[in-house]
């Protein structure tokens, strides 16, 4: 913030494609210009070898899991004050790795927004935050233990006022039961779909968009129907197990949902000796499920589905500065390297709501820009070595 400062490399992706003058220009917190020739008195930073691209976007992160092996249990034993340091320390944990937006979609009581004013007055570092607040469920449905439980129509819609009203930027309603969450079914919807609807319709009425976790085939369906903005995970598990059937690929294509297929949290369990597939592929090893589910989101793709990158960090082993191990896994399914830096850059500002403000290297954007050693567009490890890292133009790393 204040004096202009020129920042310089070999390479620049500007959220969407290559530009050929790797420069940016930050004044006052914004992108005052990009590829332009330096003026005079300009206070440079150069990085040899390097790429400039935009801070990275994670459209699914929940900061009160700790990535530990059982966050649920081990959030369970924390009292607000110590969920809170939690959160703070995995904020600026994902911060420091380049990630500048998130999409919190899910926390245990207001705490997100008692964080969020930390963070933006500067007394805890971390990302810009789309927050939902507590997620929305069912008695013992999935994620019940964040507090967000209606026991009837009523309730969840009086939930959804709650949430905006403590400054839920987005409401997040689990319309299936979840695979963390042992008393809930993730094999089948947890609202009738008219509930579901009147719920999107009443937060589209107070201006916020609507992302459904998703697992079970007839709850994506439902979601999609009452108009959804974004399905978590999409696991399409149905009688046969998880797997997408070829009438679902027509399913998201030419409605306004876009698909957030979590693939970290299953890709990385491969890495696990003797992992199985979890509870959605309990026969299935890891490897298998996970060789299965790379196939159906490809088709997914393939028909035409739009999807962004959201990693689910925090849940079991799910580190918060995955959205880089998403980007990797976006491209094992089909994407282009830089259709999926894209993912998790460009496409989901516009998916978000932030196009005119996050997620590309344009004038006017704000100036939340990383600096990685080497080329992602010919090796995506290159985001592993992230060399600065600015927010709303100030230097965090
Ligand atoms: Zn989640």
């Amino acid at each position: 913030v204040g004096a202009p400062l020129l920042i310089e490399a070999a390479r620049l992706f500007d959220g969407r494609a290559v530009q050929p003058d790797a420069r940016v220009l930050i004044e006052d917190g914004t992108i005052a210009s990009v590829g332009q020739a330096p003026s005079e008195g300009v206070e440079r930073v150069h990085f040899p070898d390097a790429t400039i691209l935009p801070g990275l976007i994670d459209a699914h992160v929940h900061l009160c899991f700790d990535a530990g092996p059982d966050p649920g249990a081990t959030l369970a034993e924390r009292d607000d004050a110590a969920a809170l340091e939690q959160m703070a320390g995995a904020a600026e944990f994902a911060l420091g790795a380049g990630v500048t937006t998130i999409r919190e979609l899910g926390a245990r009581g207001d705490l997100i927004f008692r964080l969020r004013p930390r963070i933006d007055s500067g007394a805890v570092e971390g990302p810009h935050i789309l927050a939902a607040g507590r997620p929305l469920t069912i008695p013992l449905g999935h994620c019940y233990f964040l507090g967000g439980v209606a026991e009837n129509e009523a309730e969840l819609l009086a939930l959804v006022r709650t949430e905006i009203e403590r400054g839920a930027d987005v409401i997040k309603i689990m319309a299936t039961g979840g695979a963390m969450t042992p008393s809930s079914d993730p094999t089948r919807p947890q609202f009738a779909p008219e509930t579901l609807r009147r719920a999107v319709d009443l937060a589209h009425q107070l201006g916020r968009p609507v992302a459904a976790h998703a697992h079970s085939r007839q709850g994506i369906h439902d979601a999609v129907a009452a108009g959804v903005e974004t399905i978590e995970h999409g696991m399409f598990v149905g009688p046969d197990g998880a797997r997408v059937h070829d009438e679902d690929l027509p399913l998201l294509v030419g409605s306004h949902t876009v698909l957030v297929p979590t693939l970290t949290p299953l890709a990385n369990r491969v890495n696990i000796p003797g992992a199985t597939g979890g509870p959605l592929a309990p026969d299935l090893a890891a490897a298998d499920f996970w060789a299965r589910r790379r196939t159906d989101v490809g088709r997914l793709y393939a028909a035409g589905v739009r999807m962004i990158a959201g990693s689910d960090c925090g849940v079991g082993l799910i580190q918060h500065d995955s959205v880089i191990d998403e980007i990797s896994y976006l491209t094992a399914v089909g994407l282009s390297r830089s259709a999926a830096l894209a993912a998790a850059t460009a496409e989901s500002a516009d998916v978000l709501g932030l196009g005119l403000v996050a997620g590309r290297l344009a004038p006017g954007l704000r100036a939340d820009v990383l600096v990685v050693d080497g080329d992602p567009l010919a090796d995506l490890s290159a985001l592993r070595r992230p060399l600065a890292v600015f927010k709303a133009g100030r230097r965090v790393r």
